[in-house]
């Protein structure tokens, strides 16, 4: 295929050549959806004849169908080239040993644009060759376990993570970091949570929010950022790391069931809920703002627990839900349902009847809440009241995503419901915590003054 039509067929290609447009030229296509202007970016082999990809100004990559397509103008040529080079990782016997997980994700993809296929800077080489402050930190080894955007996480590869940083920690690493997509990375940092327990070593992980083709990327000081908590810290917990506040002072850790992203794109995406993050990371100074951790050991008995039921599911209540939908969850096998509730638990009395078939069919149901800050609180109306009378249990302080991952993991190791229920309500990680703290909700909002002045007690 000529360059200037690099990795485009069929319908794609027709386009391109009958607009005289080609890549790297900086296009204006009008389609019946708007005017778009960027540079086309080649294509691989692989992908569809359907789209011509267009990099816009935002640093954004969109697809435009080619069939919406009605006009093309070539308004300039940026031919860029984005190969990383790659070096010899420099190892050295004075500095701790970190291993790096890659699962995929956009921390772990760069858009090479020579073939225009989305690839990983992943070999230590490469990723020295990116960020050469890495050597300063660690001696750093890669395995790439997965290459997938983060929403095709699931059971099977949690168990796998799980058991690949059990070899790794028994092996006698330092640290473990775990490079993964952001959207769901609060799922496996829960699951890892409950799959990997006493380890000696932090486990942290890190993804970015803004791919490192772009100016504003938050990858190189992420990864920064969690080598050093991974070589350096005394925190052995599953840890999430990422921006603090909008702008690049500082990341905070937090605890891996206490996390969740809150925001499509914002670089401090993560907050700790119902709970204060763990720790402070600027640069190669890492500020615990708590005692309660796990510290750091230097035995290597971890406990890799890699189970995980899949017949469960996390129902989020709105207005006017239906009772089949929890019928059809218990007639296709389902053993476990969390529901994140309204308020302090509730759903509506439409869905009594089906939860009542479900508890007596044997199925788990857990209560957590919509709200993600406060508790389960089902002794307040008669309404909660009655789901309990059900069978429904409360899950405290649970966050919904992380009851779901704890219910398949219980799920996956007994049938016994009581057994269940032990182990859902035995925090196990700070799933639930006894209390939350009364000013923890400020840090949600990371990079205000209250949040600044908190942490200011810390940062001497
Ligand atoms: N969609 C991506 C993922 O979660 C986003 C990211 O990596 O931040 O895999």
């Amino acid at each position: 295929m000529l360059e200037m039509f690099k990795g485009y067929k069929g319908a794609a290609l027709k386009t391109l050549q009958s607009y005289k447009a080609r890549v790297w030229g900086e296009t204006v296509i009008s389609t019946t959806r708007g005017t778009f202007t960027g540079i086309i970016l080649p294509r691989s082999e692989s992908d569809d004849d359907q789209h011509i990809v267009l990099k816009l100004v935002t640093g954004y990559n969109v697809g435009i169908t080619v069939d919406t397509i009605t006009g093309m103008k070539e308004i300039g040529y940026r031919k860029a080239n984005y190969k990383i080079p790659e070096k010899e990782f420099p190892m050295s016997p004075d500095k701790p040993n970190v291993r790096l997980f890659g699962t995929g994700g956009t921390i772990a993809s760069r858009l090479d644009y020579r073939t225009g296929a989305v690839i990983p800077a992943f070999s230590p080489g490469e990723l020295y060759g990116a960020v050469p402050e890495l050597a300063d930190i660690c001696n750093l080894t890669t395995e790439k376990l997965f290459g997938v955007f983060s929403e095709n996480m699931g059971p099977e590869e949690y168990k796998t993570l799980a058991k690949a940083i059990g070899e790794a920690i028994r092996g006698g690493v330092d640290g473990i970091v775990v490079g993964h997509g952001t959207d769901t990375m609060h799922h496996t940092a829960a699951a890892l949570s409950f799959m990997v327990q006493n380890s000696p070593v932090p486990i942290v992980m890190v993804g970015s929010q803004r791919s490192s083709d772009r100016p504003s990327s938050d990858a190189a000081l992420n990864l920064i950022h969690a080598t050093t908590t991974a070589a350096h810290s005394d925190i052995a917990e599953v840890l999430v790391c990422m921006f603090g506040p909008t702008s690049d002072e500082y990341a905070l850790l937090h605890r891996g069931t206490r996390v969740r992203k809150m925001h499509s794109s914002y670089r401090s995406t993560f907050r700790t809920i119902g709970d204060y993050p763990v720790a402070t990371v600027q640069k190669n100074v890492i500020t615990p703002l708590r005692d309660d951790y796990c510290k750091r050991r230097t035995d290597r008995d971890v406990t890799i627990l890699p189970y995980f039921e899949e017949k469960v599911s996390l129902l989020y209540y709105y207005p006017n839900m239906r009772p089949d939908i929890i019928d059809s969850l218990v007639d296709n096998g389902y053993r476990g349902i969390v529901i994140a509730g309204t308020g302090l638990g509730h759903v509506n009395k439409a869905v009594y009847p089906a939860i009542e078939r479900a508890c007596r069919k044997g199925v788990a149901i857990y209560m957590t809440v919509q709200t993600l800050w406060g508790y389960v609180h089902m002794f307040v109306y008669d309404t909660g009241r009655d789901l309990m009378d059900l069978g429904i249990i409360p899950a405290d302080n649970m966050l919904p995503e992380v009851a779901y991952i704890k219910l398949g993991w219980a799920l996956g190791q007994t049938d016994d419901p009581e057994k269940v229920r032990e182990i859902m309500l035995t925090p196990i990680s700070s799933e639930t915590t006894e209390r939350e703290p009364y000013n923890g909700y400020l840090i949600l909002q990371g990079g205000i003054p209250e949040v600044e002045n908190f942490l200011k007690t810390f940062h001497k």
